[in-house]
């Protein structure tokens, strides 16, 4: 069994960016993570997509990533970054390894992986929530015959060419998904509520600006500062040719589905091809579940990044529940940093003693 003082599960950029502040202390330390290779979950995500923030705003801590300020990187540039950066940190992530559990064991914890099991005594999950694709529970779903795919597995429009399409979901996945499905097949936009739009020239930097405010205002002790209410949805040059082509119109949500299409609020039945979920994603927790921390609401409860039940525990990258903006590339290292100051200091009066 291989063991050491802290086990990070999850290579994507969350685990990279704790890893990158676990040089730094005296502590061993190992990356187990589930893909054959590196970049997390964007290598998963479909072909056309942008970044929301140039490539300057879009850096793991210490390395920034190349292309400045005009570039809004592609998928693949950011796979590109993320294998760069654990060459260049020679970060030590072993994959693929896959943790099944994660098991308190002799004051410790075993985690129980398809490549035999490890031990740690400090445990950081960063796992993302790709693994979970989110559908709503609409009723009939099960007897649609047609397509449906998340976007979790959406990868390109072609295959959906000429067909009468369901765009589902008000985000910016929603967004982009239409935008190009617009162009090759007959699309409809279905979102919760009328989708809001950041301005032309605002884009995702405004996102973690305004993390950033609160996350100040938090540690400070004072009222959140007012939402600017800008909007949701960054305005990236193929959504934005969208709007210009008048397409990025949406209705609101069908009540249900039937064996050929769907029922809209008005009772008209429409038959459709394909719906595309673009519903969001739940975090991937799973491993986490015989430790008993995770809640009804598939959260676990932490007060920073530490787990409130297991204080060995911490979550890192999971969204502004587990830190402001701790879900972006930009955004992850604050809550990577404090993370490892607090596992340090936990793991340290054990050390001393050892
Ligand atoms: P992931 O990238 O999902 O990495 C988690 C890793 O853990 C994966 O490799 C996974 O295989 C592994 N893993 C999971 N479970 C286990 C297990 N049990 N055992 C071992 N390994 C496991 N952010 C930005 O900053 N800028 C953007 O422009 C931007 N655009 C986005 C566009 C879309 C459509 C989406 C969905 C997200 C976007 N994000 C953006 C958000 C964010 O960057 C990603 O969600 C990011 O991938 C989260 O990183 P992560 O490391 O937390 O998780």
């Amino acid at each position: 069994m291989q063991s050491r003082d802290v086990v990070v599960i999850g290579g994507g950029q969350a685990g990279l960016a704790v890893g990158f502040y676990l040089r730094r202390v005296p502590l061993s330390w190992a990356v187990l993570d589930a893909q054959d290779g590196p970049g997390g979950a964007w290598p998963r995500t479909w072909d056309s997509l942008r970044l929301f923030s140039p490539a300057r705003f879009s850096s793991l801590p210490g390395w920034i990533m190349p292309g400045g300020m005009d570039e809004y990187p592609t998928r693949e540039a950011a796979v590109e970054y993320l294998a760069q950066y654990e060459e260049r940190y020679a970060l030590p992530v072993e994959r693929p390894v896959h943790v099944r559990a994660v098991r308190r064991e002799d004051g410790g914890f075993v985690l129980d992986t398809d490549g035999g099991a490890w031990r740690a005594r400090a445990v950081v999950s960063a796992t993302g929530s790709w693994a979970r694709p989110y559908v709503p529970d609409v009723p009939g779903r099960e007897w649609f015959g047609g397509m449906q795919v998340h976007s979790a597995w959406y990868r390109a429009p072609e295959a959906l060419a000429g067909k009468r399409v369901l765009v589902v979901g008000g985000g910016n996945s929603g967004a982009q998904v239409l935008a190009e499905l617009s162009l090759v097949a007959d699309a409809t936009w279905v979102t919760l509520a009328e989708p809001t739009f950041l301005p032309d020239h605002v884009d995702g930097r405004y996102l973690f600006d305004q993390a950033t405010a609160l996350y100040r205002a938090q540690k400070q002790g004072r009222p959140p500062p007012p939402p600017a209410d800008l909007g949701d949805i960054v305005m990236v040059p193929p959504v934005r040719q969208a709007r210009d082509r008048g397409v990025l119109r949406a209705v609101r949500p069908f009540v249900r589905m039937t064996e050929r299409g769907v029922v809209w609020p008005d009772g008209r039945e429409e038959a459709v091809d394909a719906i595309v979920w673009c519903t969001g994603f739940r975090p991937a927790l799973e491993h986490l579940r015989p430790l008993g921390v995770v809640e009804a609401d598939g959260r676990v409860r932490v007060q920073g990044t530490r787990s409130v039940r297991e204080p060995l525990l911490w979550l890192v990258g999971y969204g502004n529940w587990t830190g402001f903006a701790s879900a972006t590339l930009i955004g992850v290292g604050r809550s990577a940093r404090g993370t490892v100051d607090e596992v340090a200091a936990a793991l340290a009066p054990a050390e001393g003693k050892g």
